[in-house]
């Protein structure tokens, strides 16, 4: 346990209606008590207790109680709280001049500003919480999105170590195991230890490449589907960026592109982050650039995610477009037929023969029209059978798919090993090596530096 007692804002600083100042340790209560004005004194109030007052500055003379804010604050003691120590919440009015001066004042009565993170390593450390879920607050804190808002709570209330920890399980009673037989060989039981090796580290290593594919999905959601929009000039390219961008203000998030076009936006469309790229938008700007754009836009289709075909409802189909939508039909391709506003001269069904009907889009990028439609068509298109809610991808960290990827190859040498009749206490190393790695995600094997180096990583107050 922790002597002292930390004190930090803990929610976005900024406009919103309140505000949290959060103070955890051992003097958490006292500290709070002598700056708070309330019917009951919050030393003698029960815990999980919310008590309404004001913050008084005391110190402006006796007569002289200087009124902060009105408050209700909440007292959680130990271990039943986030950090497994004494915690109290102050929530005050929204502001950043009421929080700050009453974390000032919380300041000067004893408490200590938390670094960024501590309340969470605090958590850690007193074993409220393991290192998965102690990095699923980090991204709790970063998602921008519903579905990896969603994710990234799964992960928090333990589901990546519920699966974790019965893979260790079996790895430590195989090592168990192996051990007897190098401690009694006059058993010759080795053979035996060999199918079971091989079997045990088959099971587990399927297990850990299931984590791996849904690490893949997950990444996705983390960054945003990679998404290119590509047509011919004038079919309506930016508008839809612009459309898109403008329906999802909320998140999007600007990233500083040419002066004409939006280049890239981040957008969430039915929760699905998408990381919009509006490739033309390098090609229109002038000539001396159009040998990079059209490069660009080349590499960007071969990488892309996801694909939105825009086409001029207004004209007939192109022979540029043709070639496109061929090129194109394999790949997890929308096709927008923009300007449904304007009169139709382009022949859907010749789109229609190779696209099936929930992958073409009509709308109206000008007048904002059908962008639902579009809206669902993304989202069916990427979560239809393929991710269901029950079934949520648990791994989401870069640190944790480079453990995965670690216990895979070792897990894959034990398996090797057993084949080619390596000595079983040689084979014993790998073993035990993807244990170790199993253990690092649940931070077992963390040593101080890995763990300060991911609790920096927080906001303050988290
Ligand atoms: P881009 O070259 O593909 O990026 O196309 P722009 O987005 O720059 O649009 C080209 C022209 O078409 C502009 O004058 C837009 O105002 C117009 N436009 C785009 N979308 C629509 C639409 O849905 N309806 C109508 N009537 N005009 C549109
Ligand atoms: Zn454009």
């Amino acid at each position: 346990m922790n002597e002292d007692t930390i004190a930090a804002i803990a929610t976005a600083l900024g406009e919103g209606s309140i505000a949290v100042v959060r103070v955890s340790g051992p003097d958490a209560v006292d500290t709070v008590a002598k700056v708070l004005k309330s019917k009951t004194d919050l030393r003698e109030a029960p815990s999980h207790t919310v008590q309404y007052g004001w913050i008084v500055d005391r110190e402006q003379g006796q007569d002289q109680e200087l009124v902060l804010d009105e408050v209700l604050v909440t007292v959680m003691k130990g271990p039943r709280s986030f950090t497994a120590e004494d915690v109290v919440e102050v929530s005050t009015h929204g502001g950043i001049v009421a929080v700050k001066s009453v974390l000032e004042l919380i300041l000067r009565s004893g408490a200590r500003m938390a670094e960024p993170g501590e309340f969470t390593k605090r958590a850690f450390l007193n074993g409220r919480i393991d290192l998965a879920q102690a990095e699923a607050v980090i991204d709790l804190i970063r998602s921008k999105s519903d579905r990896a808002f969603q994710m990234a709570r799964k992960q928090a209330e333990g589901a990546l170590s519920k699966m974790i920890f019965p893979m260790r399980q079996k790895l430590i009673e195989l090592l168990a195991h192996v051990e007897v037989n190098i401690d009694y060989p006059e058993h010759d039981v080795d053979n035996v230890s060999a199918d079971l090796i091989r079997e045990q580290c088959t099971e587990t290593l399927a297990q850990v490449e299931k984590l791996l594919n849904q690490a893949n999905e997950g990444k996705i959601l983390r960054e945003g589907i990679m998404t290119v929009i590509v047509g011919r000039p004038n079919a309506g390219k930016s508008s839809l960026l612009n459309a898109l961008a403008r329906e999802n203000k909320a998140i999007v998030t600007d990233i500083p592109g040419t002066t004409r076009d939006i280049v890239e936006e981040s957008v969430a469309l039915a929760g699905i982050p998408l990381r919009l790229l509006d490739t033309a938008g390098i090609r229109e700007t002038s000539d001396k650039v159009e040998q990079i754009g059209v490069e660009r836009s080349h590499t960007a289709l071969v990488e892309a995610e996801l694909i939105l075909l825009v086409l001029n409802h207004h004209e007939p189909l192109h022979e540029d477009e043709r070639k496109l939508l061929a090129q194109l039909k394999d790949r997890p391709t929308i096709v927008v037929v923009n300007k449904i506003d304007l009169p139709g001269e382009l022949d859907v069904s010749e789109v229609e023969r190779d696209y099936p009907k929930e992958r073409i889009v009509s709308l109206s990028a000008k007048e904002g029209e059908g962008i639902e439609a579009l809206e669902l068509a993304v989202s069916s298109l990427f979560f239809s059978g393929k991710v269901e809610a029950g079934d949520m991808t648990y791994v989401s960290n870069a640190r944790h798919i480079a453990l995965l990827y670690e216990t895979k190859r070792s897990l894959k040498d034990a398996i090797q090993a057993t084949y080619e009749g390596i000595p079983i206490d040689l084979i014993q190393i790998d073993i035990a090596a993807s244990w170790e790695s199993l253990g690092q995600i649940l931070g077992d094997a963390a040593g101080d530096s890995l763990l300060d180096q991911i609790f920096s990583q927080f906001c303050l107050g988290k």
